[in-house]
């Protein structure tokens, strides 16, 4: 079986061969650092499946390119599937799986790594110590103990950011369009997003990007939020309007915002571009603010995730192949 696996990392390559060797698996992939596009569709045309990941974009002409060339399934390899028009895909026979969970832990932990270094303001902290300045001023937080934080989304991700936020003794309140019966059993308690808005110290996002959630953080509900409020978003960047926030962070509404995506993130993350000019001045104006923290999609970069990823699309590719499709990772 023969794959294109499009923007492709070394990390990708390292983990997806470490695990076919395992598996002694006859697949061939063919690594391209390109991001798939109309035009560099191309690249899959010998190929009998793709292998993509988040800022990949299936859109119609897209699948039309690739259905010509005869590829019959595409395997996401990530949870998140807005970036492919799954509907029209399955209208023309192609079939799409991807990882529906791949140590949620692992975000759930980068959620909180944001929230405590936003909060303790370790990301100032450690510059000023590797320049011997040991000047407090400036670095002032709050303890967590008690705060109220307002998870928006109560999934997989979205529990687990619960269980380790109960462990700080935090008082939880959750939004979800279908509440969990494990969120219910604990402290936290359900409410609905516009009360989750007002009374929350701190929200983080947990839900997928949809058409009902594109910019739930909008100017009307910042508008609403605490004074001071602190802003977390692992999960898609769309889910916050920017210019939005950054009108929230200059009236000093927003506290604290702390993003591991971004809305225009496509065309910016995943590369190195430290020497080139960054074209996008709502992103520069973004990291020129002392209480923004930004991370570049890294939520899922752990050792564990990354070999989760590469077994469970294997397996799709593989279950693929054999015409078993498992409801859990098929979407069509
Ligand atoms: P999940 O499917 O387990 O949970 C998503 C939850 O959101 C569900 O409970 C669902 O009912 C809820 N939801 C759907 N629509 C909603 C709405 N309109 N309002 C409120 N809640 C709504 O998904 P998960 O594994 O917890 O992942 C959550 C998101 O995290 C993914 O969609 C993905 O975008 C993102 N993610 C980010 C990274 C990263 O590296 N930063 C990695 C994996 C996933």
């Amino acid at each position: 079986m023969r794959v294109t696996v499009f923007s492709s990392q070394t990390y990708d390559k390292e983990f997806f061969i470490a695990h076919i060797r395992a598996i002694s698996a006859d697949i061939d992939f063919d690594f391209q650092e390109a991001k798939l596009t109309d035009q560099t569709a191309i690249l899959a045309k010998d190929a009998d499946a793709i292998l993509v990941f988040v800022n990949d974009h299936l859109d119609r002409s897209v699948i039309d390119q690739l259905i010509s060339f005869g590829i019959k399934h595409v395997a996401l390899r990530c949870a998140g599937y807005n970036n492919v028009d799954v509907e029209y895909a399955k209208e023309q026979g192609m079939s799409v799986s991807r990882v529906p969970a791949y140590s949620p832990q692992a975000v759930a932990e980068h959620t909180i790594a944001l929230m405590m270094s936003l909060n303790r303001k370790l990301h100032k902290a450690y510059n000023r110590v590797k320049e011997s300045n040991f000047d407090l001023n400036g670095l002032l937080g709050f303890t967590l103990h008690h705060k109220k934080v307002g998870v928006i989304g109560t999934g997989k991700i979205g529990q687990s950011v619960v269980n380790i936020l109960q462990g700080f003794g935090c008082d939880i309140l959750c939004y979800d369009i279908e509440e969990s019966e494990q969120i219910k059993q604990t402290n936290a308690q359900y409410t609905s997003l516009e009360s989750l808005v007002t009374q929350s110290d701190i929200i983080t996002l947990h839900c997928p990007l949809t058409p009902e959630t594109e910019h739930l953080i909008n100017d009307e509900r910042i508008e609403k939020m605490k004074e001071g409020v602190m802003i977390i978003n692992t999960s898609r960047g769309k889910l916050i309007d920017t210019k939005a926030v950054i009108k929230g962070i200059k009236s000093k509404k927003i506290g604290y915002l702390g993003l591991d995506v971004y809305e225009q993130e496509e065309d910016l993350f995943f590369k190195n571009r430290s020497s080139e000019i960054i074209d996008d001045d709502v992103f520069q104006r973004l990291l020129t603010f002392p209480n923004v923290l930004i991370t570049g999609h890294q939520g899922f970069f752990t050792q564990e995730a990354l070999e989760e990823i590469a077994e469970t699309s294997i397996n799709n590719l593989l279950n693929f192949n054999k015409d078993e499709r498992n409801e859990s990772c098929f979407l069509c």
